[in-house]
């Protein structure tokens, strides 16, 4: 492979207001490598091929003439049919960001039809304003075809994750391999669309999938098992969170029937040493921290040699590829913390790799995104913030750091001040005595 070509994608499903960053790290670093690379998040992409009116109208099809077996809240559904099929375009507009002026309109009676979420919620909808009010009659406008589509479709979907249950009691590969053995629900259909219209757009000579969640894992192995079957060439590689907290351990062989390669923990160094091997310039033993299937067993190479990056040296993240604006305020609580991680878009980066207290007692404190700590240099991120601001547009951020160190925010917090800039940002901090009012946590 000559020149590789990379195609790094988020699986359904994360949260629908804002890309989850792996993929954006990931990308930025390759770029800044000169290795040719794009991105997707299949999650948002799957999610707005069932919320519009051909999706709804292929949903609904499937539940006509089974009237007496589906739930009593779902013929009722299947009543207001047509509401639901003319408001799903203007619902997601208005959840986009695009139609802010129909807020009034739908509230107004009788225009949404109101399925079983808006019962006894209605009273906590009318403390809040107008514009709030129309995102929650529109979020339980989508959470009542959610419930539908769970009732009577397939059980695995929800508005921020797919086939959760199925990640989280995957202590073994029997779990996972049954969920596969059945045929592709009208979801998965819908899913399969979206990423066989990315490997035919991109070509890619490699497919990263990245797996933060318990809910991205079923997402992740449905790809790979299409994959599989129609391209069995094209190397498929996982990585994230998920992966290096519950697969760090895997020893079932059949996991490589769908997958060729796991990397675990940061995954710049294993991902570049990957694409070195499928370019014939470096031997599989030599990979980092990459397991494989090698006379069907599960075997790992970790080449001592190759270090972890820098902050200094990962290239800045970029969202390029990724449709901001097709993005969806959810709006289900009015709780300002929760309002934060559920509305809007942030420009994500960390302040610091790894966590400089690590010393939690029910902290994994031993893996190395917690143990190794390193400081982003303040010039750096300010660099990465004017980069990202030019990009997006966008000036808010989202430091995704598992405990903002106080000395590195109260260098940041002055470099924006000499700097005269105007970004509003927030992160997860400890409580420390360190924070007073001249530095608060945002
Ligand atoms: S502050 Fe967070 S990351 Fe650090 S040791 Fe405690 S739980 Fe772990």
């Amino acid at each position: 492979m000559a020149s590789p070509r990379v195609l790094l994608l988020l699986p359904p499903l994360t949260q629908l207001n804002t890309p989850y960053p792996s993929t954006a790290f990931l990308t930025g670093f390759l770029e800044s490598r000169n290795i040719a690379v794009e991105q997707a998040d299949l999650g948002i992409e799957m999610v707005l091929r069932l919320f519009r009116p051909e999706g709804l109208r292929n949903i609904f099809r499937q539940l006509h003439g089974h009237d007496d077996s589906l739930p009593k809240e779902a013929v009722a559904m299947m009543k207001a049919e047509h509401a639901y099929i003319d408001m799903i375009e203007p619902v997601i507009a208005f959840l986009q960001g695009k139609r802010p002026d129909i807020a009034s309109h739908l509230i107004q009676p009788g225009v949404l039809p109101q399925g079983p979420r808006f019962r006894g919620r209605k009273k906590f909808a009318r403390t809040v304003s107008v514009d709030d009010r129309a995102k929650q009659w529109a979020t339980f406008f989508l959470e009542d075809l959610t419930d539908l589509v769970q009732a009577t479709i397939t059980p695995h979907f929800a508005l921020s994750r797919y086939a959760e249950q199925i990640g989280r009691s995957a202590s073994s590969f029997d779990h996972i391999a049954a969920a596969l053995a059945e045929p592709p629900n009208l979801i998965d259909e819908w899913l399969l669309e979206v990423f066989w219209e990315h490997v035919n757009k991109v070509t890619p000579s490699l497919i990263g999938l990245s797996i933060p969640f318990p809910g991205n894992l079923y997402g992740a192995f449905r790809i790979a098992q299409a994959l599989k079957q129609q391209r069995p060439d094209l190397p498929v590689v996982i990585g994230g969170g998920y992966v290096n907290t519950e697969l760090r351990r895997v020893a079932d062989p059949r996991v490589f029937d769908y997958i060729d390669f796991l990397t675990l923990d940061n995954g710049e160094r294993p991902l570049l040493s990957l694409i070195e091997h499928l370019s014939g310039v470096r031997p599989r033993q030599s990979l980092c921290r990459t397991m494989y299937r090698e006379k069907n067993r599960v075997v790992s190479a970790n080449d001592p040699l190759s270090t972890d990056f820098t902050m200094d040296d990962i290239g800045c993240p970029t969202y390029r590829g990724l449709a901001l604006d097709r993005y969806l305020t959810i709006l289900d609580s009015t709780n300002p913390m929760h309002r934060l991680w559920s509305e809007g878009h942030w420009n994500k980066l960390t302040v610091a790799h790894g966590c400089y207290w690590k010393q939690c007692t029910f902290c994994d404190v031993g893996l190395n995104y917690i143990s190794r700590y390193e400081m982003t240099p303040t010039d750096r991120l300010i660099r990465q913030i004017e980069r990202l601001v030019s990009e997006t547009g966008r000036r808010g951020f989202h430091f995704v750091d598992e405990a903002a160190p106080p000395a590195a925010l109260k260098a940041l917090a002055l470099a924006i001040l000499e700097r005269r800039m105007t970004i509003s940002w927030w992160g997860n901090i400890r409580f420390e005595t360190a924070f007073s009012p001249d530095l608060p946590p945002a």
